[in-house]
């Protein structure tokens, strides 16, 4: 995928991702505060408005620097910094990149999970978006060659990662209060780090098949 594939990607995935407030919404009123789906709202429907602006981004780096950056500073909360980091984190790791690949993929995952760990402090287990994330990173590792192939399994495998959060006791964020009760329910940020990828998937597998 060429630079302005990858940003009619991430406009899907930004219109999908803000359709997916009211499930989120409700994620976090189980266990948290109730405000990630409008936080989450917000952002990415700052990420559309810049992607349909006449924003032209020269590379694949600057194109997810400059969301994250979006997000960072349109979203607050404990996730605009969180998954502002995640993207700007990933997008430095890339510089240059003229192609949003498998290899691209995995490396912004990687360094994505990284810049997350410095700025939030949270590990795996810890039952937050870090659990999706892991996961997912972990898949990209082990694939090789096109990415509409290894998306569903890197998107899969998010999911069972968010899948494994139930199991969790938030011991972060908003959620810690609740302690056990938190128990039998997935953390929010987990499901949208798990619903980006997810949407990606889509995008790949029905969009650019269309
Ligand atoms: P807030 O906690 O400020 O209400 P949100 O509700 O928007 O923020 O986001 C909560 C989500 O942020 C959690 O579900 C969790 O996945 C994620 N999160 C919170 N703290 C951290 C952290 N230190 N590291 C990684 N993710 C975190
Ligand atoms: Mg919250």
């Amino acid at each position: 995928m060429n630079v302005i594939e990858t940003k009619e990607m991430m406009l899907f995935v930004s219109k999908k991702m803000v359709a997916s407030e009211p499930h989120l919404t409700k994620l976090d009123q189980t266990i948290g505060d109730g405000d990630h789906g409008i936080g989450m709202e917000r952002g990415f429907k700052a990420v559309t408005e810049l992607l349909e602006s006449d924003y032209q981004a020269q590379d694949v780096s600057k194109l997810l620097l400059k969301i994250g950056t979006t997000m960072m500073s349109t979203m607050g909360g404990a996730s605009g910094a969180i998954f502002g980091t995640l993207f700007r984190a990933g997008a430095k790791s890339i510089k240059g990149a003229t192609a949003f690949d498998t290899p691209t993929l995995s490396t912004f995952l990687a360094n994505g999970l990284q810049g997350v760990y410095e700025r939030g402090g949270a590990k795996p287990g810890d039952k937050t978006m870090i659990d999706a994330l892991v996961a997912a990173s972990e898949e990209a590792q082990t694939l090789e060659g096109d990415l509409a192939t290894n998306l569903p399994a890197i998107s899969k495998a998010a999911m069972l990662g968010v899948e494994a959060t139930k199991d969790m006791i938030a011991t972060t964020g908003k959620a810690k209060t609740l302690g056990e009760r938190s128990l039998g329910h997935p953390d929010p940020g987990a499901m949208s780090m798990a619903l980006i990828l997810q949407f990606m998937c889509e995008f790949q597998t029905e969009q650019l098949a269309a």
